[in-house]
């Protein structure tokens, strides 16, 4: 046999995700009634998850809060004054193609527009990806803009998501990065160690232990139900090659939006060496307004959360906001 092509394991899972809402359906044994909505709202983003995402649902269960956040549902093809398709405007704060400088000191730039789950809160749904993925030909512009300015200490690698490109992707890409000196931190923004915890291979792990760098990972996981043990005893190893790990959430009507919830959320996170960081306020995207809550409802479920953590495990109730040249805290 002739080896065409020497996919890792995890590159095949991610050719062969569930992205048919009828197969997801059957799957979990839901009512066959929830498919044609759900095809008709896939046409709008796509769904798109893990098989082990999936395995981590309860069956039978449409209310499941791992389901809700991939399930296409009717209600998103609903319009709704207050929610836009780009409602952070980011396209205003893209310098050039795959690079977003808003803040200061740090640059978000994406590596690939795929992500290994569809979550239909998601503010990008509507982002122009094809367009705004730079790919190694834009690398250049986008490491020259970071070389000229030098108040640049921290490269954010944002989605899609930045760990679905390969091992030999990232080592060319942070090796131009290291010929920087001014870039003192490498932060990945993924979902994939929540939701593909294979892709963090022993390989992945030699590597990015010895990178000479100061090296975050903000996860994203919503519910304590997402993090099963493999997940946990993988987020312990990248713990192990001194990885900064933290967790940011957004906060769903319907998913997370119980005080115990979000307390179960804290500790099962510190409980696999994830430090919570930010509770973001659902971003007001077109197709999202059913996972809404107000922002007094928000600041309740968060003092509940201070009444009963160490402060530690508190995460900061943030709000991004078109514009603004910082999170705004809640
Ligand atoms: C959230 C975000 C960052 C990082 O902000 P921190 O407060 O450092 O976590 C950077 N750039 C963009 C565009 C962001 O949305
Ligand atoms: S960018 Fe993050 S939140 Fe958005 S769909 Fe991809 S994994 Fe989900």
């Amino acid at each position: 046999m002739i080896e065409l092509n020497k996919k890792a394991a995890w590159q095949q899972s991610l050719t062969n995700l569930i992205t048919d809402p009828k197969e997801l359906i059957a799957l979990l044994g839901l009512d066959a009634s929830y498919a044609p909505k759900a095809l008709e709202a896939a046409k709008l983003f796509p769904l798109r998850v893990t098989r082990s995402y999936v395995d981590r649902m309860q069956k039978k269960n449409p209310n499941d809060p791992l389901l809700k956040q991939v399930l296409p549902l009717d209600i998103e093809c609903k319009t709704h004054p207050d929610f836009k398709r780009d409602p952070l405007q980011e396209q205003l704060v893209n310098p050039i193609p795959g690079l977003l400088h808003k803040y200061h000191g740090r640059v978000l730039m994406t590596l690939t527009s795929v992500c290994a789950i569809h979550c239909r809160y998601c503010f990008r749904r509507h982002f122009p990806y094809a367009e705004n993925n730079p790919g190694k030909a834009g690398w250049e512009a986008i490491l020259n803009y970071i070389k000229q300015d030098s108040h640049i200490t921290e490269v954010i690698l944002s989605g899609g998501d930045p760990l679905a490109v390969s091992d030999k992707l990232l080592m060319q890409f942070t090796e131009k990065l290291l010929s920087i000196s001014h870039v003192k931190r490498l932060r990945f923004h993924s979902r994939i160690p929540i939701v593909l915890p294979e892709r963090i291979t022993r390989e992945f792990l030699a590597w990015i232990e010895t990178l000479p760098l100061q090296k975050v990972i903000v996860v994203h996981a919503n519910h304590a139900q997402e993090i099963n043990d493999e997940v946990k005893q993988m987020l312990v190893k990248l713990n192990n090659a001194d990885i900064t790990l933290l967790n940011q959430a957004v906060l769903l009507k319907g998913i997370n939006d119980q005080v115990q919830t979000l307390i179960e959320l804290s500790e099962t996170l510190f409980a696999s060496k994830v430090m919570p960081y930010y509770l973001h306020v659902l971003d007001k995207v077109e197709g999202a307004a059913h996972f809404d809550l107000s922002l007094e409802k928000a600041k309740q479920l968060h003092d509940a959360l201070r009444q009963q953590l160490p402060g530690y495990l508190i995460p900061k109730l943030t709000q991004e906001q078109a514009g603004s040249p910082y999170k705004i805290l809640l």
